[in-house]
C-alpha cells in the first residue's frame, strides 16, 4: 500500500468543541480534539481507516485486551510553527517503535500508511487544536488493543488501531527529587522493558504512588539482578553529566525504552562537541562520582517534559545533590536547542520535523 492508495473515511463533527486555548485553560489529557483516527484489523488485515468525532468506544467486557494486556501506545507532539503552520516531532520513529512493541506483543504491525497518513490527516482536520503559546504542544497518541470478543488466553485474531489528541500546555519544569527504586522492578532481560505495553506503566503506579507519599516526584528503576545499574526514570530515559561527559544507560539489555527524545539529545550532545557513552551505569559509580565533585548535572528525558533536571537522587537512604540548576554548562543549553528544533525557530537540519 502506498499513500496514494490508502483511502481514509472522512466524518466531520457538527458540534466542535473548540475554544480558545490558553495556557491557563489547558490541562493535559483532560481534554480531547474535535476527532479520532479508528482503524480495525481482521482476517489478517487492515481495513479502511476513518476519522471520526472523538467518541465512546463501544465492546463486549470479554474483549480481550482488557483481561489479558495485549495494548500498546505511542506518544508524539505536534508544535505550532513561528509562520503558523504545524510540525509533529519525528513521528516515524514513533512508528517504528510502534511495531517494536506490536511485534513483542503479538500484534499486527501497522502500516506506515495508516500510521502516517491517517496521523497527517487527523491532525490536519483538527488544526486548530494545536496551542500556540510558548511551550504548549497538541500530544498525539496512537494505541492499539486486541478486539476479540473471547476469554481464553490466547493471542488475539483482531485489533483496533486508534489515535487521539489532546492540547498540552507548558510542563512544570521545577528540578525534580528522585528516589532509585531497589525493591520495585519495571524490566528484566528478556521481558517487554523496551516495548510501551500498558501493563509495563500499570505495574509502575504503586511503586510512583509509594515514592510520592515518601516526599519524592520519580523512581529512578535499576536493574532487576542486581537493583544496581540505573535503567530511566518513570516515563523518561535518564542522563548524567560527569566530569563533562554525557552518561546514559545503553539499550542492549532489552530493558528500557527507546526514547525519540534519548536519541535526539544524544544527537545535540555529540554535536556540542560533548562526549556520550551508553553504557550501564551502577549507583556505585554515581555514588563515587558525586563524592569526587564531578556528578554535575542530570536530568530526565522524553516527550512530556522534553527535559526534566534533577534535584537531588536517593539511593539505599543515601541523598546525593546535585549542583544548582544555574550553574549547569550543558544540559540547559542542549534542551534550548532541542526545544528551538521542536518548535520552528532553528533549521531542520536533521529532519527531524514532519510539516502537516
Ligand atoms: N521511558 C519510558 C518508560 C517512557 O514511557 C517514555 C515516554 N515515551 C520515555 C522513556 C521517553 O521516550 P520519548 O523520548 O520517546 O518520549
Amino acid at each position: 500500500m502506498n499513500v496514494s492508495e490508502l483511502n481514509i473515511k472522512v466524518s466531520k463533527t457538527e458540534n466542535s468543541r473548540i475554544h480558545p486555548l490558553t495556557k491557563d485553560n489547558l490541562v493535559f489529557g483532560k481534554e480531547y480534539a474535535d476527532h479520532m483516527l479508528v482503524c480495525d484489523y481482521k482476517d489478517g488485515e487492515w481495513g479502511t481507516p476513518e476519522i471520526l468525532p472523538y467518541g465512546n468506544f463501544s465492546m463486549s467486557p470479554a474483549t480481550s485486551f482488557m483481561h489479558y494486556g495485549q495494548a500498546i501506545f505511542e506518544g508524539i507532539k505536534a508544535y505550532r510553527q513561528p509562520d503558523g503552520s504545524i510540525s509533529i516531532f519525528r513521528p516515524v520513529d514513533n512508528w517504528k517503535r510502534m511495531n517494536v512493541s506490536a511485534h513483542r506483543m503479538g500484534m499486527p504491525d501497522i502500516p506506515e500508511e495508516i500510521f502516517m497518513e491517517g496521523m497527517r490527516q487527523l491532525i490536519e482536520l483538527d488544526a486548530a487544536w494545536v496551542p500556540g503559546e510558548a511551550e504548549t504542544s497538541l500530544y498525539i497518541r496512537p494505541f492499539m488493543i486486541a478486539m476479540d470478543e473471547f476469554i481464553g488466553v490466547r493471542s488475539s485474531e483482531t485489533y483496533r488501531f486508534a489515535i487521539i489528541t489532546s492540547p498540552a500546555g507548558a510542563y512544570y519544569n521545577k528540578p525534580v527529587r528522585i528516589y532509585v527504586q531497589d525493591k520495585y522492578v519495571r524490566a528484566a532481560k528478556g521481558g517487554i522493558g523496551f516495548t510501551k505495553a500498558a501493563g509495563n506503566y500499570g505495574a509502575s503506579m504503586l511503586p510512583a504512588a509509594e515514592v510520592k507519599k515518601m516526599g519524592y516526584d520519580q523512581n529512578l528503576w535499576t536493574d532487576a539482578v542486581e537493583n544496581k545499574y540505573v535503567q530511566e526514570i518513570g516515563t523518561m530515559n535518564v542522563f548524567f553529566i560527569v566530569d563533562g561527559v554525557a552518561l546514559t544507560p545503553d539499550l542492549n539489555s532489552g530493558t528500557i525504552l527507546a526514547g525519540v527524545t534519548r536519541d535526539s539529545i544524544i544527537t545535540l550532545l555529540k554535536e556540542n562537541g560533548i562526549t556520550v557513552e551508553e553504557r550501564p551505569i551502577s549507583m556505585d559509580e554515581l555514588e563515587a562520582a558525586h563524592k569526587a565533585g564531578k556528578l554535575q548535572e542530570a536530568f530526565g528525558s522524553g516527550t512530556a517534559a522534553s527535559m526534566s533536571f534533577i534535584a537531588n537522587l536517593t539511593y539505599k537512604g543515601e541523598q546525593l545533590d546535585l549542583p544548582e540548576v544555574s550553574e549547569w554548562k550543558i544540559s540547559p543549553k542542549i534542551k534550548a536547542q532541542l526545544d528551538d528544533i521542536r518548535y520552528g525557530r532553528v533549521d531542520d537540519k536533521y529532519d527531524w520535523r514532519f510539516k502537516i
